[in-house]
């Protein structure tokens, strides 16, 4: 498969929003850089220029000009994505919103923080932490996602198995809509029931009804004490059965995160560590809180009859040490090929049964597939890796996504968990929305964007 990527002429259309907007790039640098995220998607052609929005007023003047003359616009964070929402190709602006980075205020007493949406996730943790507060959503992409992204997405982490995810933590939002108006969702306060609730409805939708200019989140305690464990399996499905026996325990650890051997292999090589030489699938468990030490006591006896070995940390250094491990996964896996990452969800009694149906696609498509998965949520994260040169949308590849989609569904299950739709995903929404859904949806899409401009061809 060819990487190299046709630079084609700029519309007219286009060129009247690149012109008028405040800072634009037609440069074919700008519209690589610009042109995909971190999903493995090659798309075969540019974007026709980039737009760097420096404040909500930018955003405004640039959808209204989007809108008067029907620009499709792809509105752009930190790039970080999984499912090809921020891919974008000829005939379309990219909207980027990554500049608008700035935390404007947080307030300690009612535990919120008022942000842009190019801000990165774990810059609001650092800004939290100096209040003694945390921001729970915490992608493994932590350090290099925008929380406009993770709005978008409705982002998930590890800290989402006791705290949920992203829109368990959004109160309220300013949106720009298609055609340049501002609207307001949500609300400050913890609770708030007046009318539809447009917060959750934008919370997740892909930049396909509106971008996101401005949030307030909710943060919370630090907790005051953390306890951590490493466990080790002989095989992923055993580490499957401990994981569902956790939740079966009534325990709620705050981190809940499993490996299998393949990923764990890849993680030593790149990390140095020595995972693999324990067993062929881990488990990490946090608990935190006054009684973590108790709690962990509880998930130490759940997963004892599973576990070839159990390890506590010793100290916060060790803790740190296993939660790099973790999120280095994805990473280490890209020294390895290109990879593609499923994003499955099954019921949490269930997880044995999804690794043993990825055994099976494997060995079906010829595919090499390492899992990892947020087990607390049923969350799993099947990782595909194929050649550099080789497609993830065509062949093999795209027969093991379409299995692990029917073998979610054969198990209660949904195509994606926290990563999104985008373009990788959406031929296959029908199946589990059905028609009735779909025709709501769509409804509620013409109803945001009537002229379909924001993020065309992505989620619905
Ligand atoms: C190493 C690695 C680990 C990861 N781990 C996790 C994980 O644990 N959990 C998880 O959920 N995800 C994870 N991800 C995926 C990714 O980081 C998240 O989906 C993240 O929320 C994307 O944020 P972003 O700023 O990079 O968004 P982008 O990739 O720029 O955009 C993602 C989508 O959001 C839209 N968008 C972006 N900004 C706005 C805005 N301001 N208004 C409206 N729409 C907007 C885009 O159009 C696109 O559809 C991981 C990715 C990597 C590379």
């Amino acid at each position: 498969m060819s990487t190299n990527i046709a630079v084609p002429q700029v519309s007219n259309s286009t060129s009247i929003l690149l012109q008028g907007a405040r800072n634009a790039s037609t440069s074919a640098a700008a519209r690589t850089a610009a042109n995909t995220d971190r999903s493995g998607y090659v798309p075969q052609t540019l974007p026709d220029g980039v737009v760097y929005a420096e404040s909500a007023q930018d955003v405004v003047d640039s959808m209204r000009l989007a809108s008067a003359h029907r620009v499709p616009i792809v509105p752009r964070g930190a790039g970080t994505g999984l499912a090809a929402g921020a891919s974008a190709q000829a005939g379309e602006v990219v909207l980027d919103v990554s500049r608008m980075n700035q935390i404007i205020s947080i307030d300690p007493v009612e535990q919120l923080a008022v942000v842009q949406p190019g801000v990165l996730n774990a810059e609001v943790n650092a800004a939290a932490a100096e209040y003694g507060l945390f921001y729970a959503p915490d992608p493994a992409s932590t350090a290099i996602c925008s929380i406009g992204g993770n709005i978008a997405t409705n982002a998930g982490g590890m800290w989402c198995a006791k705290y949920g995810v992203t829109r368990e933590s959004v109160l309220s939002l300013k949106v720009v809509l298609a055609d340049g108006r501002v609207l307001q969702t949500g609300r400050n306060t913890i609770k708030g029931v007046t009318g539809y609730d447009l917060n959750a409805l934008i919370i997740g939708s892909e930049g396909t009804l509106g971008i996101v200019v401005e949030a307030i989140l909710r943060l919370r305690p630090r907790p005051v004490r953390t306890e951590t464990l490493a466990a080790y399996f002989p095989d992923v499905e055993t580490a499957g059965r401990a994981a569902s026996a956790i939740t079966a325990a009534h325990i709620q650890p705050s981190i809940l995160e499993l490996m299998d051997g393949p990923t764990l292999d890849a993680v030593d090589r790149a990390e140095g560590t020595r995972h693999r030489e324990l067993g062929g699938a881990f488990i990490l468990a946090q608990t935190d809180g006054y009684g973590a030490h108790l709690e962990l006591d509880e998930v130490a006896r759940a997963i004892d009859p599973f576990a070839t070995s159990v390890h506590r940390a010793a100290d916060q250094l060790e803790a740190d040490a296993l939660l790099k491990a973790r999120r280095d996964a994805i990473p280490a896996l890209e020294k390895l090929g290109r990879v593609s990452i499923g994003d499955i969800a099954v019921p949490r009694n269930r997880l044995a049964e999804a690794f043993a149906g990825l055994d099976d696609i494997a060995a079906r498509t010829g595919v090499r597939i390492f899992s990892v998965a947020h087990a607390a949520d049923g969350n799993l994260h099947p990782m595909i890796v194929v050649d550099p040169a080789e497609s993830i949308t065509e062949g093999p590849a795209k027969s093991a996504l379409s299995d692990m989609f029917h073998l979610a569904r054969r198990l209660g299950g949904t195509l994606t968990g926290e990563h999104g739709v985008g373009l990788l995903k959406r031929q296959w929404i029908g199946e589990e929305l059905g028609e009735t859904s779909l025709e709501l949806q769509r409804a509620i899409k013409d109803a945001f964007d009537p002229t379909g401009i924001l993020n065309p061809g992505k989620g619905i």
